[in-house]
């Protein structure tokens, strides 16, 4: 992963969905984090300013407003260095003052000290202690940089934060509807919890990587091919299932990875909702769908208001394959949820590729390589 430490890569990735973003403000936050971190180090031997840079372009990536970037950028000053609340208040205003100290106030809460058992009050806790939602997607966003450079830690703190994850904040990035937060911090906490699990997982669905995608690509172009016939315009993807997710249903249904079939699923993404079931129709005339695996989460959303339909068919020699059909704002509220309220409504075409390009399956989970 290149590490970069300074400020033109959040720049160049919100004048993408924020043009008249206040970029002074933002170099602003940068310069002040930087001064005030300078001479700290994290473990890996990097100049501490890499972590808040990094916190940034996460949460850039999720499209958050000015105010949640600078306050990525300080989050940990009061914390670690000299500045305190007032000094960021005057420097910075009481919004981005109040989500740095509502970072600081988050860090206090001691998650070993108490049982597994009450992961749930802990999640509720946190939820309430935060007034300003944007501090818990700050602090999620600081979870995953730490998950991803956890490598740099003890044996013995790698398992303790990785179960904290596993039980504190990929719940609660499922609760927000962040699915692409979810997907990859259950992934790397997986990876450390159950290390000689994920690994094997991941090497054998990289064997037959390239078969996969051949057919993947064949099922594409079918449902295009059926979608042109009856005039619906729409963007098509497959993806492959997380590895921790692929992990539990191998529990839940007692068998072994080769005999899990529905590892991978084809995204249809539509302009409007009637077009939704248009697809369905098509899709469930080209397969046969598998009874009683048909969700109508459109008209009835799931709790964390996400929304879609899903459907399983039987595809090439009766292996089943899962269909997932939903509009671009759908999709876009699925993969940013509680975040998506500050996006804009009307997706441009570079910011549909973006999204088109955020497949949970992340890159470095399918290649699997033990660091
Ligand atoms: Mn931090």
């Amino acid at each position: 992963m290149p590490v970069e430490s300074g400020v033109e890569p959040i720049i160049q990735k919100i004048q993408i969905y924020e043009p008249d973003a206040d970029f002074e403000l933002i170099d602003r936050a940068f310069s002040y984090a930087q001064m005030a971190h300078s001479g700290q180090t994290r473990i890996s031997g990097e100049p501490y300013i890499i972590h808040p840079v990094e916190v940034a372009l996460i949460l850039a990536d999720i499209e958050m407003d000015t105010a949640t970037i600078c306050a990525a950028l300080l989050h940990d000053v009061v914390e670690d260095t000299s500045i305190t609340y007032l000094n960021v208040l005057a420097e910075f205003g009481e919004e981005i003052a109040l989500l740095v100290e509502g970072v600081t106030k988050l860090n206090r809460i001691d998650f070993q000290s108490r049982e597994e058992a009450q992961a749930e009050n802990l999640r509720k806790m946190f939820l309430a202690m935060a007034k300003d939602i944007r501090v818990i997607l700050i602090k999620l966003a600081d979870r995953l940089h730490n998950m991803r450079t956890l490598n740099y830690q003890s044996e013995v703190k790698q398992k303790e934060i990785a179960r904290e994850t596993m039980e504190i904040f990929a719940p609660l990035a499922h609760r927000l509807g962040i699915f692409r937060f979810k997907w990859e911090l259950e992934d790397l906490a997986f990876a450390y919890l159950n290390s000689d699990m994920y690994y094997e997982i991941a090497k054998r669905l990289k064997q037959k990587r390239r078969e996969r995608e051949d057919y993947v690509h064949e099922l594409i172009e079918q449902i295009k091919s059926g979608l042109e016939q009856i005039g619906i315009k729409a963007d098509i993807a497959g993806r492959p299932k997380n590895i921790y997710s692929i992990y539990r249903k191998m529990i839940k249904q007692g068998k072994d990875i080769d005999e899990i079939y529905d590892k991978i699923a084809i995204r249809v993404i539509v302009n409007e909702v009637p077009e939704c079931y248009g697809v369905l129709g098509i899709v469930h005339t080209m397969w046969r769908p598998l009874p009683g695996r048909f969700k109508d989460y459109i008209a009835t959303p799931k709790y964390n208001m996400y929304q879609s339909l899903h459907t399983t068919v039987l595809g090439k020699g009766g292996e089943p394959f899962e269909v997932q059909i939903r509009t671009w704002e759908m999709h876009s509220s699925s993969e940013y949820g509680i975040a998506a309220h500050w996006r804009y409504k009307e997706e441009s075409s570079l910011r549909k590729r973006i999204l088109m390009r955020s497949w949970p399956g992340c890159g470095r989970c399918w290649n699997g390589s033990r660091k």
